[in-house]
């Protein structure tokens, strides 16, 4: 028993109740050899759910954990080794690049370690031009680093490298003027004009629509921009096609004078129609010479002309309070429209602003299979929903000044032996394993399902590869390679002891969603339950030696059932307390499209309490210091009505104030004389000069700075409307129509034979 590893520890759940650690969830090492281990990909870009890979698919059966990888390829990173190099290393049988994980024979010749022919070592290889110096091949960047990046030589492209090229597509029906989010988008747009990625090529053009589609000419040497209205919308036909997409630097003036004027020309406007089908078709059509992003800005549900579409929520809500109708698409215009897009190196991202049903199920597709993304703002109002307004402003920052990558293509390798058979995210699957990404942004993340076809024997480990080839803002042809070196083990007790419990988590997440939508929602719940149970059978009968009453379960697996549960009552799989479909469907976007980190905040949201925080602990960033409250559990038995304390659930957090919360913290936090005075709906924190508040606020501001999308803030108290939202996620905690976490301990227990 003293030769148990940590992660395969038993532990009893029904007995043992504080199992959340005060921090993050470590992330397993593998067990490699350590100078392999020291070179590995790192588990933020690429992370596997089985970091033991079963020899055999017999193994992995019985294991009765999924197989699969986690991506977020395109992630910023402080360091990334760039090699300029006219000549590539790559397999010549199997195409891998040549990575920290080959051997070498001898001086002169490299084994892959996907397919395992022996390859040449190219003379240049044999110069290291990082110590400059000869005869080390092994000791070059490509071979020191699990993550890289290549300038491609041009047989890497099919065309010259294409130019940035942004078209914004604007509602401007009435119920989209009502909002007032154009002057968001225009101001927004007018202040980062400059810092859109791009070079002197760049381009940029503007499409609004209410029931006609207006187009706006830019070129040069007009006095203003020029509208263009096309109504017949059956038949949509470019006007001028030279003078809608206009070089951003020649055109600079005439655009700031678009921008400047836009929010005012439809103030007055009488068109409720919304005409988006046409209005993307024919940004298709401008857009499909040179390819580029699309942002389509949409507040309400498409009425007229083609893709119009039909309320359909209402009969979703009257259907058994078991399942969900209408996951599905309504149309496969928008699918098809996506798929002709992707075809032309062309992405949509939809920014979905609206207090209405808007089938975001049969909108979503547009981006779903054109590698673009959606963004959501529920009851956006400039005026009645202020944080819903500055969440949109500092996305929309973010959105238009982030890195981007053009036309590019994915491709994930893996040693000989296993393949993938399932892609989650956003994109368009061109061959077996290869995803075309017409944009590749650095929020996006991906997931793939994993097979072993061949037996893995006599393979110490395998490795996968992920290759990005992508055209960069400044019309690079470039290459992002990350390697993952796992090993090959051939007993159950060892896969158990490799499982990553977040990352199984998330791929079983994004499997439900492809279940809901193609079966329904009762049987993805179903699905998720019998996950935890399944592997809890098969770790009982198969690797525990010892029987004893309980509900058994290694280390590495303890929260498994408590993200399990948490899943069960995430908005995207919930029962009972309905959400919105829209949000909903949206909800499953998220975990099919965000990398792990904030999945897992979405799934399972961080709770502290923050009126007692102390800098015990606090880490120390720029002369910042920030203090690091423990996690604590999803239930209210955490919280304390003289107490206040923070839940952050990844796009929003609530800072909950208890009744009897100490005077102190609610005068030199919230800035107000006592509980009865917090204000409802107050979603900020002022800027107090006491210690408590510089705390506090920069504790808040540290978890915002971690995350690509900004995420709002109520501070609420007992009687505020909001508190609800809050209790939803004490997960832990019993519901009406939910099992509280130790009734599904003993749900599961009865399940398992
Ligand atoms: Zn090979």
């Amino acid at each position: 028993q003293s030769e148990t590893p940590e992660a395969l520890r038993v532990v009893n759940l029904l007995q043992e109740r504080n199992l959340l650690p005060p921090g993050t969830v470590t992330v397993p090492t593998p067990c490699l050899p350590q100078d392999l281990q020291k070179l590995n990909c790192s588990p933020e870009v690429f992370r596997c759910t089985l970091t033991s890979i079963p020899q055999t698919q017999a193994l992995l059966n019985k294991a009765k954990l999924p197989l699969g990888l986690l991506l977020h390829p395109f992630k910023d990173l402080s360091q990334l080794p760039v090699v300029t190099s006219s000549n590539i290393v790559r397999c010549r049988s199997c195409r891998t690049y040549i990575n920290p994980f080959v051997s070498f024979m001898d001086q002169r010749k490299w084994k892959c370690n996907l397919c395992y022919r022996v390859n040449d070592v190219p003379e240049e290889f044999m110069y290291n031009p990082v110590s400059r110096s000869y005869g080390t091949p092994h000791k070059r960047p490509e071979v020191q680093n699990a993550t890289i990046e290549f300038i491609a030589p041009s047989e890497y492209m099919l065309r010259p490298p294409q130019p940035a090229v942004y078209l914004f597509i604007l509602d401007v029906s009435h119920n989209a003027v009502e909002t007032g989010y154009l002057d968001v988008v225009c101001q927004t747009l007018l202040e980062n004009l400059d810092a859109l990625p791009g070079d002197t090529r760049t381009k940029i053009g503007f499409i609004t629509f209410d029931s006609t589609v207006h187009f706006y000419n830019l070129q040069e040497g007009l006095s203003q921009p020029q509208m263009l209205i096309v109504s017949d919308i059956e038949d949509v036909f470019i006007p001028t096609p030279d003078c809608l997409l206009v070089n951003l630097k020649e055109g600079k003036e005439l655009v700031q004078d678009l921008l400047k004027s836009l929010p005012q020309m439809f103030c007055k406007t009488m068109e409720t129609q919304s005409a988006l089908g046409p209005a993307l078709q024919s940004a298709f059509k401008l857009l499909s010479p040179t390819g580029g992003r699309m942002s389509v800005f949409q507040t309400q549900l498409p009425t007229v002309g083609a893709g119009a579409l039909k309320p359909r929520e209402e009969a979703a809500q009257k259907a058994s309070a078991k399942d969900v109708q209408h996951l599905a698409p309504a149309t496969d215009f928008y699918k098809k429209l996506a798929l002709d897009c992707s075809g032309h190196q062309v992405a949509v991202d939809l920014f979905l602003l609206s207090a209405q049903y808007c089938d975001l199920s049969s909108l979503g597709c547009i981006a779903r299979y054109s590698a673009g993304s959606v963004h959501y703002y529920p009851s956006y109002h400039k005026h009645h929903n202020p944080s819903q307004t500055e969440r949109f402003l500092k996305d929309l920052k973010r959105y238009l000044t982030r890195k981007i990558g053009f036309e590019a293509v994915m491709r994930i390798r893996c040693t000989k032996g296993m393949s993938i058979h399932t892609f989650h995210g956003n994109f368009f699957v061109r061959s077996t394993d290869l995803l075309s990404l017409p944009n590749v942004n650095p929020d996006a993340g991906f997931a793939v399902q994993m097979s072993i076809d061949e037996n893995l024997l006599d393979m110490q480990a395998v490795s996968f590869q992920a290759a990005l080839l992508y055209t960069s803002s400044k019309g690079e042809r470039r290459i992002r390679v990350h390697t993952l070196c796992l090993p090959v083990v051939n007993s159950l007790s060892d896969i158990f002891a490799g499982a990553d419990v977040q990352a199984i988590t998330c791929l079983l997440a994004s499997m439900a969603v492809d279940r809901s939508v193609t079966a329904s929602l009762s049987d993805a719940r179903d699905a998720l339950t019998n996950a935890a149970i399944d592997s809890l059978t098969s770790y009982r009968t198969s690797v525990l030696t010892i029987q004893q009453p309980g509900l058994l379960i290694p280390t590495c697996l303890r929260l498994f059932p408590l993200y399990i549960l948490a899943l069960l009552k995430h908005k995207a799989f919930r029962t009972g307390a309905s959400a919105p479909l829209d949000e909903r469907v949206f909800a499953m976007c998220q975990l099919k499209y965000q990398p792990l980190a904030y999945i897992m905040l979405m799934i399972h949201p961080a709770l502290y309490r923050v009126d007692d925080m102390t800098d015990e602990g606090a880490l120390n960033i720029e002369e910042r210091t920030i203090p690091q409250p423990r996690v604590l559990q999803l239930s209210v038995e955490k919280l304390s009505r003289d107490a206040a304390f923070l839940m952050d659930n990844g796009t929003v957090m609530y800072l909950w104030i208890g009744r009897n919360c100490s005077p102190a913290f609610i005068t030199q936090v919230l800035g107000v004389e006592s509980y009865a005075a917090i204000p409802q709906n107050m979603t900020q924190l002022p800027e107090l000069d006491t210690s408590e508040s510089c705390r506090t606020r920069a504790f808040i501001d540290w978890l915002r700075e971690r995350r690509p999308f900004y995420p709002t803030l109520h501070i609420i108290r007992d009687e505020s409307q909001l508190k609800a939202d809050f209790m939803q996620n004490m997960i832990e905690d019993r519901t009406e129509s939910a099992l509280s976490y130790y009734e599904f301990l003993l749900h599961l227990q009865q399940q398992h034979p």
